[in-house]
Order: C-alpha cells, then sequence, then structure tokens
C-alpha cells in the first residue's frame, strides 16, 4: 500500500476520503473521519477546528495501520472497538455482530408498547443479545423493567456484561449464556430479539465487510432465513404471559413469511409491522392472545 505522506488533517482526511472511495466504501468521508479521530484521541468535530495540525509519526503509523485495515474490508467498529447505539457507547468485537441503526426501530417499539400498556415493571427477555445493544438501550430507559439478555455464544455474553457496567445499567440485567429458551422456565411480559435472519443464499451476496468479518452465527439462519423467527413464535408463546408481546426485528422480504407463521399458531394477536427508514418492513410486534 502506498504510505500515507506526513499531512495537515485537512489534506489527510481528503486522501483517505479519495482512497475510500475508489474501493466503493459506503461512506468514505465518515469512515476516514472516524479512524482519525480515533487515532488522534478527538471528537470528530475537532477535526474540523484543528484541521492544520499535522499528527506525530506515532499517530500516523497507526492510522495508516487502520487505514489499511479498512482498505481490506474490514468494518471500522471492529478497529476502533466501538461503536454507539441509542447514543450509548458500546465496545465491539468480532465476536459480536455490529449493532445496525435499523436496530433502533425494535427499541423505539418496545418503548411505545411499555407505555401504551402499563408494562412499565415489565419482565424482559432478549435471546440472542450480542454486544448487549437492545437489552442495555431499553434499560437505560427502563429502570423499573428488570432483564434477561441471552446468547449462545459465551464471548458476547462476556461483551455484553461489560457493556451494561460501562453504560450503568448492569443491576438491571441479568446475562446468560444457553440455546434460545433452554435456560429458562418462568414467564415475561416481552420477549425481544433480532436473531439470525440471513438465508443460505442471501449469505453468499452480503457485502465482504459483513460477510468475511461478523460472525456467521449472528447472520445466517438457516436455508430459509427465517428459522429463528419460526422458534421464537412456537416457544415464545409458551414464555409470554398472557397478552405478553413478542418483537422481533425481521430482514427484506420475510413479512409475509412470519406474519403466516404468527397467525398459525393462533396464539398472537395484534400483529403489526413498523418499516425502517428505508421503508422495509422491519420489525414485528404479536401480543399473544389472553
Ligand atoms: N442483539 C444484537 C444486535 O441486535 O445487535 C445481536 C443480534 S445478532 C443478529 C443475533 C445473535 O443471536 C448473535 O449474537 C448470535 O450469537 C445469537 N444466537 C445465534 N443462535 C442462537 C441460539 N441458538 N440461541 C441464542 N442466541 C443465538
Ligand atoms: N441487518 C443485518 C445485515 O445487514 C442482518 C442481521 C440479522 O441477521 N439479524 O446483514
Amino acid at each position: 500500500m502506498k504510505k500515507l505522506r506526513q499531512k495537515n488533517i485537512h489534506n489527510l482526511l481528503k486522501e483517505t476520503e479519495d482512497r475510500f472511495r475508489k474501493i466503493n466504501i459506503a461512506l468514505p468521508r465518515l469512515d476516514a473521519e472516524v479512524l482519525l479521530s480515533f487515532y488522534l484521541k478527538k471528537n470528530r468535530s475537532t477535526l474540523y477546528t484543528n484541521s492544520e495540525y499535522i499528527p506525530t509519526d506515532k499517530e500516523m503509523r497507526e492510522y495508516g495501520n487502520g487505514v489499511a485495515r479498512r482498505l481490506r474490508g474490514e468494518p471500522v467498529a471492529y478497529i476502533t472497538g466501538k461503536k454507539e447505539f441509542w447514543s450509548l457507547d458500546l465496545e465491539i468485537n468480532d465476536k459480536v455482530l455490529i449493532p445496525r441503526p435499523e436496530t433502533e426501530i425494535l427499541v423505539e417499539q418496545v418503548l411505545k408498547l411499555v407505555k401504551k400498556w402499563k408494562l412499565i415493571n415489565g419482565r424482559i427477555l432478549e435471546i440472542g443479545t450480542g454486544s448487549g445493544a437492545i437489552s442495555i438501550a431499553l434499560a437505560s430507559e427502563l429502570e423499573r423493567a428488570r432483564f434477561f439478555a441471552m446468547d449462545i455464544s459465551i464471548d458476547a455474553v462476556k461483551i455484553a456484561k461489560r457493556n451494561a457496567g460501562r453504560n450503568g445499567v448492569e443491576k438491571l440485567v441479568s446475562f446468560v449464556c444457553g440455546n434460545l429458551f433452554e435456560p429458562f422456565s418462568e414467564k415475561f411480559d416481552f420477549i425481544i430479539s433480532n436473531p439470525p435472519y440471513i438465508s443460505e443464499k442471501e449469505f453468499q451476496y452480503l457485502p465482504v465487510e459483513v460477510r468475511n468479518f461478523e460472525p456467521e452465527e449472528a447472520l445466517l439462519a438457516g436455508p430459509k432465513g427465517i428459522e429463528f423467527h419460526r422458534e421464537l413464535v412456537k416457544k415464545g408463546a409458551d414464555y409470554l404471559k398472557k397478552k405478553g408481546w413478542l418483537v422481533m426485528e425481521i430482514g427484506y422480504g420475510q413479512s409475509h413469511a412470519v406474519e403466516r407463521m404468527l397467525k398459525e399458531t393462533q396464539k398472537y394477536d395484534l400483529i403489526r409491522f413498523r418499516t425502517d427508514y428505508a421503508g422495509i418492513k422491519r420489525v414485528v410486534e404479536a401480543q399473544r392472545s389472553g
């Protein structure tokens, strides 16, 4: 790789942005800014107020390494080891999915249901918590609720626990390692999940930065993509209190199949979808019949 010459922040960002754009990185300017501010230990706005600053040799070397990793396809969040979700800082590594902005819609939807149905003291079970993003975001808003967040990956559970601690909600969330509902015997007011929902066919078409860097077990569901939703719908009915809510994130084009499977059980009412910023049905909610 051509070495980045020593330059001031303004020119350095310009050069990095151009390199990123050449290999079709979706947000070249943003990625350059996030990386440079990370290695300079400054926030992004300071890059503009200090645009004449020339980084030291050490800063340049570290930034150069980060840029090289990004050029090989690694997502920025794995390079910096952090990601913002619901305005909270989360620690991230390659054992967990990088929380996606559209998953905040699931958080919003649960908050709306809590308010509308007065479930402020509710017991909330999250299946497949990964970095802990969803439960930690909700716990930061609902200090009287009680959270149980689980994942099959012990590495994910460890990171999620640290993230709860760093965001001051460790007393509200219990983390458990296991397979789906297996660790639980009691019933909940909410079962929430952003499960793996990529089909085997879709998996091969995922962008390199997702397919080659994010954990396969966080993404790949099975031949159809809705295998986890089926488990959550079927078994979830036994773990929900009457009038409790199942809230799940779904993938592009999965709403019809998910609606059908919910109706087939005859155990859910009030099935509704929420669309994301791109107009895709992204979150489904359903109430356990009374
Ligand atoms: N909740 C996080 C988020 O929204 O950013 C992570 C979601 S990721 C799409 C799905 C998660 O489900 C992964 O962390 C994965 O390890 C976990 N998972 C996969 N199979 C599981 C299973 N059988 N039981 C529990 N968790 C599972
Ligand atoms: N939204 C993720 C993607 O961009 C998929 C997450 C999931 O499978 N739950 O690929």
